[in-house]
This record gives structure tokens, C-alpha cells and sequence, in this order.
């Protein structure tokens, strides 16, 4: 087998370079700020930015809005986020999750996303361990698979870091959602891998050679800082913590990745509240000199 032969200099490609809107919190309920869709868009292309992940909550005034938003500024629509949690405790019932995961499928295809990122849910309540939750997933997710390709979209699965086990994400190893993967064997299915949930796993790269790269989807970028005070909305800017970004988006080049880098940073103490020019720049600023 050859290996790529890929040039990796210069080693930021912008053309693949994605803003994820709860950066600048629009993944909350209530906005942080008063910038409509269009002046982020704009935004995002000025400072240079190729593409950008929106969240459902995005799509509140209207699609037809945001899609014009997108194509005015020259941008690419990297994904949505994101399917409901299928399992666990902060999961609906059955019938209800069934439904809004196809909503959100839907969702994804009609603002032109290739994916839609699926956080799968904490262990099913009443269960322990995780094989159970594991079966009742791989079955959710084959027929949700079913309908995304229909849509003509992917479901991205992100394995989440351990301390969402119970909560959040009972996947929480790249090797187990790639294994979760193959098990399904669905084209519609591929892999998000973020440096908040995979930056500890020293079997990264090993677990990662089990995956197809044109698989991974998009590699989410911030940083973990070493004094985090919320688990879940305290992540760090490329640069201020301890992860080692660099090794981690080499693993991933050198496999071939070929997807989207897209910075996603919840920082309800810190990024959140400064003014989103700032927030863009300094994504941008660190992008090109820590990652
Ligand atoms: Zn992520």
C-alpha cells in the first residue's frame, strides 16, 4: 500500500475550515447576542472561514433565511447539530425520539447540511453497564440510517468523553463508535471525532486505522483546559489548554482525513461573553498558530 502523498504545507487549509455557531452560544435556548443569521455568515467569511455548523435552534426564523445567509457570504453548510439523544435519561420516549431525529434529519437536509451530528444518550435508565444500551442503539440507529439516506445525509456519531457515560453518551471511545460502525455497516453512518472527548485516548491513532477516512466526518476543535469548571460548558480556545492538537490533527491527516475542521467551543464563562468579531478572530488567530 502507498502512503498518501498528501502535502501537508501549508498545514491550515482554509477550505475545509468550519465555524460552529455554539461557539458564540447559539446552541442555548435564550441568544447571547443580537447578530441575526446574515451578519454571522458575512462575518464568517470575512475572517476566513469556508463553512459553518449550525444548530436546530439556528433555524428558528425560517430556513429559507439561513440558506440565503449561507450562499450570500460564499460559505458551505458543514453539518447540523444535532439528533436528539436516542437512549438514557435525557431521552424522550420511544415514539417521541423516533420523531424528532427524523425531524432533525430533515432539518439537515433542507439547509443542504452532509450530515447531521448524533449524540446517542446516556445508559438506558434501569440498566447497567453498556451492551444493553449498545443493542438498543445499533438498532435505532439502522433504521435511522435508512431514512437519513433517503435525505441524502450522513449521521455523524461523536463518541463523547467518559464522564458523559451515564448521561450524554454511553459511546465513549473513537473504538467504540467505529466498532458500533462496522457493526451497522450502513453507508449513511460516519464518524465526528472532537478534542474535548478524544484528546486523553492514548489509542487514538490505533483505534482510528478501523475506520475509512472519507468515514470521518469532521474533527471539532478546542481545547481542554486544566482547571475545568463546568464539564459541559467550560472548553477551552485552541492554544489554552493541554491537549495536544497538533499530534491529534496529524494522527488524523496521516490516515487520510479529508473532512471538516470545524471549531466548536461552549464556554459559558468565557468566550460567550465577548463580542463574536472577537470570538471569530481569535478561532481564526489560533487555528493558524497552535493547531
Ligand atoms: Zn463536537
Amino acid at each position: 500500500m502507498t502512503r498518501s502523498t498528501k502535502d501537508f504545507s501549508p498545514r491550515h487549509c482554509l477550505d475545509r475550515f468550519s465555524f460552529n455557531t455554539a461557539t458564540i452560544g447559539n446552541n442555548q435556548e435564550q441568544p447571547l447576542h443580537d447578530w441575526e443569521i446574515a451578519q454571522l455568515t458575512d462575518a464568517c467569511a470575512e475572517k476566513g472561514f469556508s463553512a459553518i455548523t449550525l444548530w436546530r435552534n439556528d433555524l428558528r426564523g425560517g430556513v429559507r433565511k439561513v440558506v440565503d445567509a449561507v450562499n450570500a457570504a460564499g460559505l458551505k453548510v458543514s453539518g447540523l447539530c444535532r439528533s436528539p439523544f436516542l437512549i438514557g435519561p435525557l431521552a424522550s420516549d420511544r415514539e417521541l425520539t423516533d420523531q424528532e431525529f427524523r425531524a432533525s434529519i430533515e432539518n439537515a437536509a433542507s439547509i443542504g447540511a452532509p450530515s447531521l451530528t448524533v449524540c446517542v444518550g446516556g445508559v438506558i435508565t434501569g440498566t447497567k453497564g453498556m451492551s444493553y444500551s449498545f443493542s438498543v442503539l445499533e438498532e435505532q440507529l439502522s433504521t435511522a440510517a435508512e431514512f437519513a439516506s433517503e435525505m441524502g445525509i450522513r449521521l455523524a456519531l461523536e463518541p463523547l468523553h467518559p464522564m458523559y457515560a451515564g448521561s450524554r453518551s454511553c459511546i465513549v471511545t473513537t473504538q467504540d463508535a467505529i466498532s458500533l460502525i462496522a457493526k451497522i455497516d450502513h453507508h449513511a453512518l460516519s464518524l465526528a471525532i472532537d478534542v474535548y472527548h478524544v484528546w486523553w485516548d492514548q489509542k487514538l491513532a490505533q483505534s482510528i486505522t478501523g475506520i475509512a477516512p472519507e468515514k470521518i466526518e469532521a474533527f471539532h476543535l478546542c481545547d481542554w483546559l486544566p482547571d475545568t469548571r463546568d464539564m459541559l460548558l467550560d472548553r477551552g480556545m485552541m492554544g489554552d489548554g493541554v491537549a495536544d492538537i497538533r499530534n491529534l490533527r496529524n494522527i488524523l491527516y496521516e490516515h487520510g482525513f479529508c473532512g471538516y475542521e470545524e471549531v466548536e467551543i461552549f464556554s459559558s464563562r468565557n468566550w460567550w461573553q465577548q463580542d463574536p468579531n472577537t470570538v471569530l478572530e481569535t478561532c481564526v488567530d489560533r487555528f493558524l498558530s497552535c493547531c
